[in-house]
């Protein structure tokens, strides 16, 4: 048993002062007076928070940064999602066991260094270099994994299903390593990996349909009821692109969310993007309680658009986040996106503010900065379907701790600790991070920190030579 006594606790959304988070066997089981039995540990002017929740990853475009912001890159006379997507697809070529672990671990450790205590890793490189399967169908998973759990993060790894390039398109053999030759090989892979890390409990499994335009109604068919059986959270990217959208209108006469609807929309959804969203659809996802997820740095990035927090928030559906290319990976930044990208659309401030206040008008200081406080915590566990997203007696000890004293939030009271650290935070104010009660970082260091760099700036030199 130990007991974490900072000057602040964020709890419920709440900020309490002089509180202690008392933790036995990874949980949390007392927020309050320490005993005197407990062994204490003080942290002197910090703050500690739930540890937040990146719901939508591709680990290995962590190697992607640095490497697509100049225009002769693509050759293409206008950059887009498109044209970057064949810089993505070059790297995904190249990537070996070796390498995707050494890329994902570089991710997984500037996740845990700003604050980040569960991923979602959206994972579709399946077969080797060749378009073979390797002898273990879950090779590139498993090494994911084993990179997330050496960081100490936990991950629920979100196995992806593809079947073709898209509707009428021809094949793409740059695809060649995402495809499954039918829904049985997917399933069938996904099951044994369920099943082989169910020993650890900070390992989940869950199901990712890659999108509708690679994934034909009849595939999603199958899917859809083998996921329910399994218990499993199902992800997809629904209606990042105007174009997929067209063709998905093209090829069914509805749009993708209308199109998935009957099949696969409940709680455990989760709709990546979903910024080409209709009214109807948003409806449809509100009245079913399923999930987005935005990737704000990412959306702006690759010039998707802006994500409609506006819309989704009054028809409260849960809005999780997910640093997806890794472009950057700060959370706080993410969460902040989500209402200064609506203040630069709508010439407005604190757009969201009314959403927040559950219409009541009953706003405080806090209200906006607590609703998105919590798109990068508890709805994002919710999302994954895994425990966490808050400090409260029974759940995991996953939290991290802001040094108060740090530049850009100091100054912070109770009353506005979150908005400064929603609005402001640097993302080095983290200074420890704890999963499951163990501490991941201490002092703003991981143990394996100088190792992950090197090897992973070796394997930058390899994929780019
Ligand atoms: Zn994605």
């Amino acid at each position: 048993m130990n007991a974490y006594i900072p000057d602040m606790v964020v709890s419920g959304g709440k900020v309490l002062s002089g509180a202690a988070v008392i933790v036995h066997e990874g949980r949390v089981s007392a927020i309050g007076n320490p005993s005197a039995s407990v062994v204490a540990t003080r942290l002197p002017s910090q703050a500690i928070l739930p540890g937040m929740v990146n719901a939508h990853s591709h680990a290995f475009q962590r190697t992607l940064r640095g490497r697509t912001h100049w225009r002769g890159s693509t050759g293409a006379t206008r950059d887009d999602f498109w044209s970057w997507r064949h810089q993505m697809y070059e790297v995904a070529s190249r990537l070996t066991p070796e390498s995707i672990f050494a890329a994902s671990r570089m991710a997984f450790l500037e996740m845990a260094l700003s604050g980040i205590t569960s991923v979602g890793e959206f994972h579709y490189i399946h077969r080797d270099t060749r378009g073979l399967k390797y002898g273990d169908p879950n090779e590139m998973a498993r090494q994911i994994i084993r990179a997330a759990r050496e960081v100490g993060l936990r991950i629920a790894l979100l196995r992806v299903v593809y079947a073709r390039a898209g509707y009428n398109a021809p094949e793409d053999p740059r695809q060649k390593r995402f495809f499954d030759s039918d829904p049985g090989e997917a399933l069938g892979a996904t099951r044994i990996l369920a099943a082989s890390t169910r020993e650890d409990r900070a390992v989940t499994v869950g199901l990712a349909p890659h999108s509708v335009r690679a994934v034909p109604l009849d595939w999603l068919t199958t899917l859809a009821p083998e996921a329910k059986k399994n218990g499993w959270v199902v992800h997809m990217h629904v209606g990042e692109q105007a174009a997929e959208v067209e063709a998905c209108l093209a090829e069914y006469k509805k749009r993708p969310v209308e199109l998935i609807a009957p099949l696969l929309l409940n709680d455990k959804f989760t709709a990546v993007h979903a910024i080409q969203s209709s009214p109807e659809e948003m409806e449809l996802i509100a009245k079913a309680g399923a999930n987005v997820c935005a990737c704000p740095t990412t959306e702006r990035d690759l010039g998707d658009g802006t994500f409609p927090a506006d819309q989704f928030l009054t028809r409260k559906v849960s809005v999780a986040l997910g640093s997806d290319s890794h472009a950057t990976i700060d959370l706080f930044e993410e969460a902040r996106e989500l209402e200064l990208n609506l203040r630069l659309a709508q010439r407005a401030r604190n757009v969201l503010a009314q959403r927040c206040d559950g219409g009541e008008g009953v706003a405080s200081i806090a209200s906006l900065a607590q609703a998105l406080w919590q798109c990068a915590t508890s709805a994002g566990a919710r999302s994954l379907g895994v425990e966490g997203g808050d400090i409260v007696v029974g759940a995991p000890a996953d939290f991290f701790s802001v040094d108060l004293a740090h530049p850009s939030i100091a100054g912070a009271t109770a009353e506005d600790l979150l908005p400064t650290v929603v609005f402001g935070a640097a993302r080095n104010v983290v200074r420890g991070v704890w999963v499951g009660g163990e501490a991941i970082v201490k002092n703003g260091q991981h143990a394996k920190q100088a190792e992950i760099i090197a090897a992973f700036s070796k394997t930058q030199k390899s994929l780019w030579p």
